[in-house]
């Protein structure tokens, strides 16, 4: 089996063509990357083959495709603040490319496994979060990753396509950097505790998420893969462990074995209050995932710092 990575260079897609690579049934794993948030050095012993190019070029992912039996597509400008900053560039990468992607996929009819996200369901107000929920994204990225899910499950619906959309929630692990103006939480925590430096809180801190440990994300990924799992509608991948930032100070305090101090500030525009994944759709297609547990996930991901 041939499997493309597209965004294989980033954090999530480097942890994932390490898993591929490792799976038996799998032949070869290519990662399309532009590298403009992704590192060559996170596909280092991966067993990838890394093309640099856009999945905004649509020749490009001809050739990428020609052979492809599966793709897996994390490939995005993954971030609220930029998005709000950019609007149309994360409209570019994430819609639009999503929309070339599923089309040069539909000629050869190639698996689709893509990356939606929670961000879809912004503001409403329930929890925990289930499929069936209206959307209502908050910001430029989440609409992005909205269409992009639409898109993917329409190709289905319309074409046939084996098409498999997985709202991911707030993925952490190794290879996750804290050194860019918008890295995530549970790096930019780390690195700020390691340095012994406060961690700064948007907010007071109660603002709640569902985190989810990058193994457990490349595990389902791969099982998708290697099984074909399909579905016509949108699949939550978090197992319904909702944390608070305040809370997840105290843990990784716990696994540093080190106090930590904080420091908030105002709360950012565009994110969500809440956040709990529904898991039984999840657990109904994948019955043997078992979950990362969060003090484990950050034990490892402290390893790899
Ligand atoms: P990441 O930034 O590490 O990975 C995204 C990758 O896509 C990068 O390597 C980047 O260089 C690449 N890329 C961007 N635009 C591209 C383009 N036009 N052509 C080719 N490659 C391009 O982010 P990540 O956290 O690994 O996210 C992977 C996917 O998961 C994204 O689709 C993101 O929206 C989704 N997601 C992530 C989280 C999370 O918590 N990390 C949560 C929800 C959804």
């Amino acid at each position: 089996m041939r499997v493309v990575v597209t965004g294989g260079a980033g954090f999530i897609g480097g942890n994932l063509c390490r898993e591929l690579s490792a799976r038996t049934g799998v032949d070869q794993v290519v990662a399309l990357d532009d590298l403009s948030t992704g590192r060559a050095e996170n596909l280092e012993g991966s067993g990838a083959e890394l093309v640099e190019g856009s999945i905004l070029d649509q020749g490009l992912l001809a050739d990428v495709l020609a052979c492809a039996d599966a793709v897996v597509h994390l490939a995005a400008r993954p971030s609220i603040p930029r998005s709000l900053a950019a609007p149309v560039a994360s409209h570019a990468a994430n819609a639009t490319g999503t929309l070339l992607l599923l089309e040069a996929c539909r000629r050869r009819s190639v698996h689709v496994v893509a990356a939606s996200s929670s961000s879809v369901y912004g503001g409403t107000p329930d929890l925990p979060k289930h499929e069936d929920l209206p959307t209502r994204p908050l910001s430029p990225y989440g609409a992005s990753k909205l269409a992009a899910e639409a898109y993917t499950l329409a190709y289905g619906a319309s074409f046939g396509l084996p098409v498999l959309a997985l709202r991911f929630f707030n993925v952490y692990g190794p290879l996750q950097a804290a050194d860019h103006a918008y890295a995530a939480v549970v790096p930019v925590f780390i690195d700020a505790a390691l340095r012994d430096e406060p961690l700064t809180v948007h907010g007071d801190g109660l603002q709640t998420r569902d985190f989810t440990f990058v193994g457990t994300v490349v595990a389902v990924l791969a099982d998708a893969v290697l099984r074909k799992v399909t579905s016509r509608r949108p699949v939550n991948l978090a197992f319904g462990t909702r944390v608070s930032i305040l809370e997840l100070t105290r843990r990784l305090s716990a696994v540093l074995d080190r106090p930590v101090r904080l420091a908030h500030v105002p709360p950012r525009p565009g994110d969500v209050r809440d956040s709990q994944a529904a898991d039984g759709r999840l657990r109904r297609l994948f019955p043997g995932v078992e979950a990362v547990p969060l003090d484990a996930g950050l034990e490892r991901t402290v390893a790899w710092f």
